[in-house]
């Protein structure tokens, strides 16, 4: 039997297993074979009973599951409470969460308190067996590198992993975990802040960090009208829009959608960047999309630099014809 464990902090949505957590559930697993560890997921509230059994046939091995009341709703000094109890009694080797809104909450939260090491917005983790360590691979300098950080031997790493980042493993039907109840509720003395209300933004259906193609638009679309044409051809697609900041500013799209520095990070397999110049604080939340197109009036706008694919024109021009031929191929 294994002592050495990985701690997957699993997100729960509507009662199921989130698609980042079977994410985080794949990427542990095959870390865990290297290392001779076992996959321990933690979550906090309602959870199906098909959530659970689906989290055994990705691969956990053991499930903490927090029921008491007071972890029901997401809650900074709960959820970074019950982690870093869960740390001190499992002594886990090393820690993944989401870099989603709860990741980037708690993440550094529970480094800081267990004094382990912390690496944000990682795309990748090995395993070094010769140094026993930890490798984390994130990019740096407004994404146009890739950078690898690791803490010494020994040394608890608790990271975020970006969207897309892991594959999922492979089911195996009828697999079966330990399930750990947790009943107590989190320390009254570790909760400073309170919960006054919950608003839930409305989607199209697919979040932008799990959709597959992003149509998104810039400063560059001059109004909100423009974003009406970019989700036609979003829609013809099958995917959804995003914006960079400025037209967030300009009150054109709601700042669900910014991606970048300060938005969301995502990774679509397709990127088409429309009316966007390339800004650093931008490319760093969309540079891991496996393919970017992107079309703008000026030759030189630095967006054409990391994309595989350029259109030089004026986006009015261009979009109509492109959900025109779009729409006609899939008649
Ligand atoms: C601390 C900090 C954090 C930030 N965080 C973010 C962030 O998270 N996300 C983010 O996006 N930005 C962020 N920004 C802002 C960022 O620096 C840029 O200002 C912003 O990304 C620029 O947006 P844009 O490219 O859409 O607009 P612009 O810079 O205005 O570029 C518009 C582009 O559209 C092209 N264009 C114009 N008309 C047309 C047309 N008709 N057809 C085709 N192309 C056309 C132009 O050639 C130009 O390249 C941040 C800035 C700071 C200081």
């Amino acid at each position: 039997m294994t002592t050495k464990n990985i701690l997957v902090f699993g997100e729960v949505e509507k009662g199921r297993l989130a698609p980042i957590t079977k994410e985080l559930l794949g990427g542990a697993r095959r870390l865990s074979d290297q290392v001779g560890a076992g996959v321990n997921l933690l979550v906090a509230g309602a959870l199906s009973g098909e959530s659970l059994q689906d989290a055994a046939e990705f691969g956990t091995d053991i499930i903490y599951h927090a029921t008491d009341p007071g972890y029901g709703e997401f809650s900074s000094d709960a959820y970074s409470f019950l982690a870093v109890e869960l740390c001190k009694k499992i002594d886990p080797v090393l820690c993944l969460m989401g870099q989603t809104d709860l990741g980037r909450d708690i993440a550094p939260r529970i480094a800081a308190r267990l004094g382990a090491g912390l690496c944000m917005d990682c795309v990748e983790v090995r395993f070094d067996p010769a140094q026993n360590i930890f490798v984390q691979t994130r990019p740096a300098f407004g994404g146009k590198a890739l950078a690898e950080f690791s803490s010494p031997a020994g040394k608890l790493q608790v990271n975020t992993i970006r969207a897309k980042s892991m594959e999922p493993a492979a089911t195996q039907a009828g697999r079966k975990s330990e399930l750990m109840e947790i009943k107590e509720g989190p320390d009254p003395s570790a909760i400073k802040t309170k919960l006054v209300s919950v608003k839930v933004l409305e989607t199209d259906g697919i979040k932008l960090e799990e959709a597959k193609i992003i149509v998104a638009g810039g400063g560059g679309l001059g109004s909100a009208e423009g974003f009406t044409i970019i989700k036609e051809l979003a829609d013809a697609l099958g995917g959804v829009i995003g914006a960079t900041r400025v037209p967030v500013d300009e009150n054109w799209v709601p700042l669900s959608i910014e991606i970048g520095q300060t938005g969301k990070i995502v990774s679509p397999d397709l990127y088409i960047a429309i009316g966007i110049s390339g800004a650093a604080q931008h490319i760093t939340g969309m540079v891991s999309s496996k393919k970017i197109v992107a079309i703008n009036k000026d030759p030189d706008a630095n967006i054409f630099k990391i994309s595989d694919l350029g259109l030089v024109a004026d986006y009015k021009t261009v979009v109509p014809v492109l959900i025109e031929k779009i729409k006609e191929s899939a008649r």
